[in-house]
């Protein structure tokens, strides 16, 4: 495996890579690495020649008020996990290289925004977006993979390859789950062991709303109401939000038609933690004239 933290020397292999005919499969993370990340890994080493991830915690998609300070960093774990996965390049770069003055131009998200963790946290998605559009730069890869946990982010993703022409495939993975259904995350380090014992009632509480669309309830806000009960009556956390929308275009419904995004966001003392459900109903009757 190959280790860099440079730019130039990152794009001086990458076009090689490319003249020699390879696919490039690109996993960006902000490391911290767990089975999620190697969900995303896994795949990209099945459907591509080469596999890059990166491991960039990127100080523009964090607010003020939120952990880029704190949030959990091992290079030396990420790098023998990478390595085991079979990467063949991590590319590790410093904030100052990523970053050596202020933005002369930087990304704003217009659409797919003003709901669930766009709301929450004003200005995320735009230190996303700003980041990723360097790293496609940089990595120009032919695939890139991320993962249905951050089902907004991969809406957002969505937007960005096809508003800027990246000729990039993306490729959306599944959320992997502890045994007892809590979303791998790298911020569940934060949890306190109460906390992590009360975690996995995010999961149940929108196994819950997927069973009563199963039986037929179609209103969002009996759906709201019962992920936001279950979530209140089984743990401590307080609820950021409970959302029902369309799916990728995020608008928020009250009848559920359609691919549908149920998502939730709480906030524990020590964690604020993200989950989701993707139902798949028929699409609404057209209204008549
Ligand atoms: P992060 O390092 O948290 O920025 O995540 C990097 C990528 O891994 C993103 O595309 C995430 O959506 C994805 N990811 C994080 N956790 C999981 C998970 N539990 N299952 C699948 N993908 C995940």
């Amino acid at each position: 495996m190959i280790i860099v933290d440079r730019i130039r020397e990152m794009q001086v292999l990458m076009h090689q890579c490319r003249r020699e005919g390879k696919t490039i499969g690109f996993v960006p993370t902000m490391g911290y690495l767990h089975e999620g990340h190697a969900a995303l890994i896994d795949r990209a080493r099945e459907e591509n020649d080469m596999v890059v991830v990166s491991i960039f915690v990127n100080p523009l998609q964090f607010g003020p008020n939120e952990d880029f300070a704190r949030y959990p960093r091992d290079f030396a774990r990420d790098r023998h996990i990478a390595e085991q996965r079979g990467v063949d390049v991590l590319f590790h770069p410093e904030a100052g290289e990523m970053y050596p003055g202020p933005l002369t131009v930087q990304a704003v998200v217009k659409a797919r925004t003003d709901v669930l963790c766009g709301r929450s946290r004003p200005g995320h998605f735009d230190g996303v977006a700003t980041v990723l559009i360097k790293l496609f730069h940089i990595v120009m890869p032919d695939r890139a993979y991320f993962g249905m946990k951050d089902a907004q982010q991969v809406a957002v993703v969505d937007g960005l390859i096809r508003d800027f022409n990246f000729p990039i495939e993306l490729v959306p993975v599944p959320t992997v789950r502890e045994d007892d259904g809590l979303a791998k995350s790298s911020r569940n380090v934060y949890l306190s062991p109460q906390e992590r014992k009360e975690a996995p009632a995010l999961y149940q509480a929108l196994q819950a709303a997927a069973a009563a669309v199963e039986d037929g309830e179609r209103s969002a806000d009996a759906i709201r109401h019962l992920v936001k009960e279950h979530i209140e009556a089984h743990t401590h956390a307080e609820i950021d939000y409970v959302e029902v929308c369309s799916y990728p275009d995020l608008t928020p419904l009250e009848t559920l038609h359609g691919t549908v995004l149920v998502a939730v966001a709480v906030r524990f003392a020590s964690a604020r933690l993200i989950d989701n459900v993707i139902l798949r109903l028929p699409k609404a009757p057209r209204q008549e004239e």
